[in-house]
């Protein structure tokens, strides 16, 4: 008999199987607060999308930029950007060198909803610090995301496991090492998003 990873009643004994499942409930969550933020701010889900990612990751400064980040067309987020351009959510700066450039940047209007979308993650993120083992965790999410990575689920994350920089030592309470910062790492500071990633 087949197993589904999807069907709740097949669990039985398979803990992958139940952690699929909950992944995909989890999936829901930050869809569901979109909607919600919807009827709130009349923005649609990706262009609350690109507000958050232009206030917290301000480098990803151009249509192309955002549209890797969020793998989505130049086309697609291009027309999420002339809306919020429209709604003085967003600004356009010429680039100083080559004037066909565009750079992004949030009004105060733009930052304020970015900034209270992020509420919600922080909500999240206070249920999360109650967890016992979430050293554990972090590894564990991360582990699960590389081989999502290397298996083509999921594009390149610029996590510590799988950058050119980490290094695994299997040493006691700090088993990972960063040759670029210098400085062993614990599982507690395994980094999802760096800025210094190097692809291996
Ligand atoms: S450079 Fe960043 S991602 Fe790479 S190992 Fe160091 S901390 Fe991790």
């Amino acid at each position: 008999m087949n197993n589904f990873a999807l069907d709740p009643n097949s669990h039985e004994g398979k803990v992958n199987h139940k952690i699929v499942f909950a992944l995909e409930r989890l999936s829901h969550v930050f869809r569901i607060q979109l909607w919600e933020a919807n009827k709130q701010f009349q923005l649609s889900p990706l262009q609350m999308q690109i507000l958050t990612t232009l206030r917290f990751q301000p480098q990803l400064d151009s249509v192309t930029a955002v549209a890797n980040y969020l793998q989505l067309t130049n086309a697609t987020v291009s027309d999420a950007i002339r809306v919020l351009h429209q709604k003085q959510y967003v600004e356009k700066h010429p680039d100083l060198e080559d004037g066909r450039r565009q750079h992004l940047t949030l009004t105060t209007a733009g930052t304020d909803i970015a900034e209270e979308l992020s509420l919600f993650a922080n909500r999240i993120g206070e249920f999360a610090a109650t967890l016992p083992n979430r050293a554990e965790f972090l590894e564990s999410l991360l582990q699960l995301m590389q081989l999502l990575q290397e298996n083509g689920f999921i594009p390149l994350q610029q996590m510590c496991t799988t950058c050119a920089h980490f290094l695994h030592l299997d040493n006691g309470t700090s088993p990972y090492f960063c040759q670029l910062l210098n400085k062993p790492l614990a599982p507690r500071d395994l980094r999802i998003h760096c800025p210094e990633y190097e692809g291996g």
